[in-house]
């Protein structure tokens, strides 16, 4: 798990790779919850660190639990100088290019984002004036 996003309310539903086909799937959590959640079993276990759910593909049909493993599982991603830039879907990929587009507003974009609690972390290494160009190229390439 990389570093960055590495906190503890992942919501979904999240735009994954189908493991089936390769195809852009949805991933829901198995309880409606943030990941990663508390679980605690039937016989009193206590797993703390749970990523299961559930994915769904239109392309191919496949539905099946899913134990995701995130950012790796992600749709929308890409590399850039050694750290990788995710969006849990279309929509935060959206607000993420405009943040990287933004110049001097890029702390009103951020407050009045839904998806706030994400573009706070990312990383000073996507947010570089100089590699913006780049960047936006790249998630361009993404849609
Ligand atoms: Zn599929």
């Amino acid at each position: 798990m990389s570093s960055i996003y590495d906190h503890p309310l992942l919501g979904g539903p999240l735009a994954i790779v189908c493991p089936g086909c390769d195809e852009q799937a949805v991933f829901s959590t198995s309880h409606g919850k943030p990941l990663p959640v508390r679980l605690c079993t039937a016989t009193g276990e206590v797993l703390p660190d749970n990523w299961d759910g559930h994915v769904r593909c239109s392309a191919c049909g496949h539905a099946a639990r899913h134990v995701l493993d995130w950012p790796s599982d992600a749709w929308f991603k890409l590399d850039h100088r050694g750290e990788t830039l995710w969006a849990k879907d279309a929509e935060m990929l959206a607000e993420i290019r405009r943040l990287i587009a933004a110049g001097a507003e890029r702390q009103a974009i951020k407050k009045a984002s839904t998806h706030a609690r994400y573009l706070v972390r990312i990383p000073s290494t996507f947010l570089k004036a100089t590699d913006r160009e780049t960047l936006l190229r790249k998630i361009d390439r993404l849609t």
